[in-house]
């Protein structure tokens, strides 16, 4: 069982908490573009706050490589940040080494969990010094628990482990589709199957909707001409005279240059580029009838403006009584273009690939990790 914060307040009162957060949030010259993972820590926080703990937030925040990545992937960018707006309704106290002087009630925000050797490798003398940093460690991080790694997982051997309320959020959400009742719709768009395989093979679903790239794919492996669409060279036999499996029968067609658009059947797409799948009004009612949807990767490539077919798909959840939930950094970031789009939707994932793991294994690998140490 995981142990959640609100559980076991008197263990928390009064503590130094490492707090894993993701704030892997995307920086346009430094600047915080969007704000939503530092909003949904919020919960988690304030209660630690109240229960007068200091905090120390730990995060990774992009993929460092080399040196030169280090300016642009420093955590004072999202230090700057969190004091300019004040969104965190306290001053943030820059961190980068492990000689803490605690002056009670602050909150501390860590250096780049990824500039420190061994962290992708879960080296537990990493851990150790992250745990240092306190007495306590909370893990509110659900984007990045498919990820056993030092600040995520491998700190709990040396603290007592509780999670926080976003990962209560999303264990809750995403369970209701591991045992799901019927009819139970999945949808899947993007540009790569090679991602979702292990996620279409495994779900309970009853019918897969698949859209985006993804079509083409195995379109081309069916033998059809899928012209110049972007497609992966894989098997797809699991998807050939698969009765579970839906694929759109048009598309929305556009030459080299994106321009000249129209809409042609599978068997017509010549030498185009396909941009956008379009299911049938068949589809549409099936996705209004079903009692549970889990959508992640939009139909088409909606960046460029081919929308079509994701608002298709929208169409159907609208008109849905059941239980609607979507995932994904590109799936999130379409339906947060879409005005009014709480009446589509009743859950939205913050997770990418955690959401996907999540709902292919019904666990992650750091919840299972964390769960077998011995202190926890
Ligand atoms: P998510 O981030 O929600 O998990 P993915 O990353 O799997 O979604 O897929 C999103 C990407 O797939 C978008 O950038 C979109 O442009 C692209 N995509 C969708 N349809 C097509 C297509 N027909 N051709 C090329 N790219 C596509
Ligand atoms: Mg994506």
């Amino acid at each position: 069982m995981l142990k959640y914060i609100d559980q076991y307040p008197n263990e928390i009162r009064n503590k130094r908490v490492v707090l894993r957060v993701d704030y892997n949030v995307p920086l346009d010259n430094g600047k915080v573009k969007d704000n939503t993972r530092i909003i949904e820590s919020k919960q988690t926080l304030d209660y630690l706050l109240n229960l007068n703990c200091d905090v120390v937030l730990l995060t990774h925040l992009g993929r460092p490589k080399t040196e030169e990545d280090k300016q642009k992937y420093t955590t004072r960018h999202v230090l700057n940040y969190l004091n300019e707006s004040g969104i965190l309704g306290r001053k943030v106290e820059f961190l980068d080494n492990f000689d803490i002087q605690y002056e009670g009630g602050k909150i501390y925000l860590f250096e780049n969990v990824r500039f420190f050797e061994g962290e992708t490798k879960n080296s537990l003398e990493l851990a150790k010094k992250f745990a240092s940093l306190g007495d306590v460690f909370v893990n509110d991080a659900f984007g990045s628990l498919h990820r056993v790694h030092s600040s995520v997982a491998g700190i709990s051997n040396f603290l007592p482990t509780f999670f926080g309320f976003l990962v209560k959020k999303e264990v809750e959400n995403l369970s209701k589709f591991l045992n799901p009742t019927s009819l139970f719709i999945v949808i899947l768009g993007g540009a790569k199957i090679s991602d979702k395989l292990g996620l279409i093979k495994n779900i309970k679903a009853d019918k897969i909707i698949i859209g985006g790239a993804m079509a083409l794919t195995i379109y081309k492996g069916m033998g059809k001409n899928v012209g110049k669409s972007l497609v992966e060279d894989i098997d797809v036999s699991y998807f050939i005279n698969n009765p579970k499996i839906i694929l759109p029968k048009s598309f929305v067609v556009v030459d080299e240059n994106y321009q000249n658009e129209r809409v042609v059947d599978i068997d017509n797409i010549g030498d185009s580029i396909a941009v956008d799948a379009l299911v049938d009004d068949e589809t549409v009612q099936l996705i209004k009838n079903s009692n549970m949807v889990f959508w992640n990767g939009p139909m088409g490539i909606f960046e460029k403006g081919f929308r079509k077919g994701s608002e298709l798909i929208l169409k159907g959840l609208e008109e849905c009584k059941g239980f609607r939930a979507i995932g994904g950094g590109d799936t999130v970031r379409f339906i947060n273009s879409v005005e009014n789009n709480k009446k589509y939707i009743d859950f939205i994932s913050t997770g990418g690939g955690a959401t996907l793991e999540f709902l292919e294994k019904g666990t992650l690998d750091a919840i299972d990790y964390i769960l077998s140490t011995v202190k926890n």
